[in-house]
């Protein structure tokens, strides 16, 4: 099989069947049947590689681990229900009471709510650093760290963590390195080629990219996917075949699909960032964004979300959502729709002013996840409303 990202993307298939059907059937079933009881006990044993039961693997779900195993440079994965249960079941497999995790505060609000409200019942705590302060990390690690986390680029303010950074301090000071790469997608970048152990996506987002289905997986080393892998099969996070199905063809096109939701993005970006009543635009690929050399090394493209701050506050950001016409006010990202959320109002309403604003979440900040509708009307549409406030 050549390893070309799109041939891979399209061509690793789970076996056919009988019928030698083109596109892979959907296996909807709940368990599988053995031979006889031999077969039943070396298949239990893990003797053989074979299908017991949808909880712990299924044809559909491995054809989707297999490709984004492939994507992502790894060595081993497992898929579950959503981005979510691919979050918790990492930490819940690779840490015990009193371990400490080191995370970048800008992280999506559900981790946060983990990391603040849950796993601190377990005596699991969190310590945070600043998006632009890395050089903080090393004094922020204890005796009992075992993980380093983060996310790149960073919801909803689109910033950028240094990977090779992280990297090296994961490497120095020997913890695991988990990166939350649901942005980028593995088309525009590769956490594992910088050192991180463990990389979690929703698959819900760029991955689905049609609004269809939720999704998650977790990939990496062998040995820390074996135990995620152990803890999710007892504790049931599985994804669903029929989600595996529909997730897998949904890769056959990601990368044509990232392109040019990166090559609309860039002309949504550019055409804000030279609009009268915007403050300011924040995109990985503009030369104005604080970590764009970062962004250079590490993304082939910019990504599709594009992070605004119109002038003014609050009143104007949800004035602003009230004239949109053609784009969506939803809380998904990534879809072949663009969509746009005023986080202030929304998704981050419930952090106080001082937490919002240190992860950069300014009163007018407007999130906009560029779609693949025709890019001229795009930017119509965002036109006429930024002309109504
Ligand atoms: C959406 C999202 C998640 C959670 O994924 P779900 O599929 O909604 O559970 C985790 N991390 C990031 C960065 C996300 O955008």
């Amino acid at each position: 099989m050549s390893n070309h990202f799109e041939t891979q993307a399209i061509r690793m298939q789970t076996e056919r069947s009988q019928f030698s059907e083109h596109s892979t059937p959907l296996y909807l079933t709940s368990s599988f049947t053995f031979d006889d009881a031999e077969d039943m006990r070396a298949s239990f044993a893990e003797e053989k590689e074979k299908n017991l039961y949808s909880r712990f693997s299924n044809p559909n779900t491995t054809e989707f681990i297999n490709k984004v195993v492939a994507m992502e440079g790894a060595e081993a994965g497992y898929a579950f229900a959503t981005g979510m249960a691919a979050v918790f079941s990492t930490f819940g497999a690779l840490l015990k009471a009193g371990d400490h995790i080191v995370s970048c505060r800008s992280i999506f609000g559900s981790t946060h709510s983990l990391f603040t409200k849950f796993l601190p019942k377990w005596n699991i705590e969190t310590s945070y650093f600043k998006v632009n302060e890395t050089d903080k990390i090393e004094s922020l690690i204890q005796p009992n760290t075992k993980i380093l986390y983060a996310e790149t680029p960073t919801n909803p303010a689109v910033d950028i963590l240094d990977l090779k950074v992280l990297g090296d301090l994961a490497k120095k000071h020997n913890l695991l390195l988990v990166i939350d790469n649901c942005f980028a997608t593995p088309y525009l970048q590769k956490p594992i080629k910088f050192g991180a152990d463990i990389v979690i996506h929703s698959a819900t987002k760029l991955m689905d990219g049609q609004g269809r289905v939720l999704g998650g997986i977790a990939v990496g080393k062998t040995d820390l996917i074996r135990e995620i892998y152990l803890f999710s099969r007892n504790t049931g996070p599985a994804m669903s075949p029929f989600n595996a199905w529909v997730l897998s063809k949904s890769l056959e096109t990601l990368a044509v699909r990232v392109e040019k939701h990166c090559e609309n993005a860039l002309a949504v970006a550019e055409f804000l960032e030279n609009h009268p009543k915007v403050k300011l635009v924040k995109y990985p690929f503009l030369t104005s964004h604080p970590q764009y050399e970062i962004a250079k090394k590490q993304m082939l493209l910019g990504g599709n979300i594009v992070a605004f701050e119109v002038k003014g506050g609050v009143k104007e950001g949800r004035a602003f959502l009230n004239a949109i016409t053609m784009c969506s006010l939803s809380a998904n990202l990534g879809d072949t729709r663009t969509i746009v959320t005023h986080p202030a109002s929304t998704t981050h309403s419930k952090l106080s002013v001082e937490d919002r604003l240190e992860v950069g979440i300014t009163d007018g900040l407007v999130r906009c996840s560029v779609g693949l509708e025709n890019v001229q009307d795009i930017i119509s549409d965002l036109k006429q409303a930024l002309s109504v406030i």
